[in-house]
């Protein structure tokens, strides 16, 4: 499949779409996931336009998982979760519902049930935006 620069991760790059953003870079983008799996849920994605991990060249790769990192240990010291899930899904057969290649940070509590791949509501940005300010005190080493 090619990739379609009409996607919605596409758009808020390009600053056409709004997010909530936690960090970035000259090359990824991480920011919170508007119908979140889980309080925190968030997504980092790279710079570049590749629809999955098959059509993301090698270095792209590693800055995006390298991103992804320092985001998810961030984001388990601020919402102090007992776990991490991080998910990265290719392909409508795999559940992707975005076709731009994203990895997902999900907090995960001790007695949680095992993640669902998606959240099903939409949370207002009034919600999502203490959240990800607690993110981003962590990032900056506050
Ligand atoms: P996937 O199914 O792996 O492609 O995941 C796509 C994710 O993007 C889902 O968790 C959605 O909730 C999330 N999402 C879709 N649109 C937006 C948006 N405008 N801002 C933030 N997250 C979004």
């Amino acid at each position: 499949m090619a990739y379609n620069k009409n996607n919605i991760f596409a758009k808020i790059l390009s600053g056409d779409a709004p997010a909530i953003k936690i960090a970035e870079t000259e090359e990824v983008l991480a920011f919170m996931d508007i119908m979140p799996a889980a309080p925190g849920h968030c997504l980092v994605i790279p710079k570049f336009p590749a629809e999955d991990i098959f059509s993301l060249p090698e270095n792209w790769t590693s800055k995006l998982i390298c991103e992804t990192q320092r985001i998810a240990v961030a984001v388990k010291k601020a919402l102090d979760c007992a776990g991490i899930v991080i998910l990265q899904l290719n392909g409508e057969a795999a559940g992707q519902t975005v076709f731009h290649i994203h990895f997902h940070i999900i907090p995960r509590s001790a007695n949680d049930a095992p993640p669902t791949l998606h959240g099903r509501k939409m949370v207002e940005a009034n919600e999502l935006q203490p959240i990800a300010d607690k993110i981003i005190t962590q990032l900056n080493g506050d």
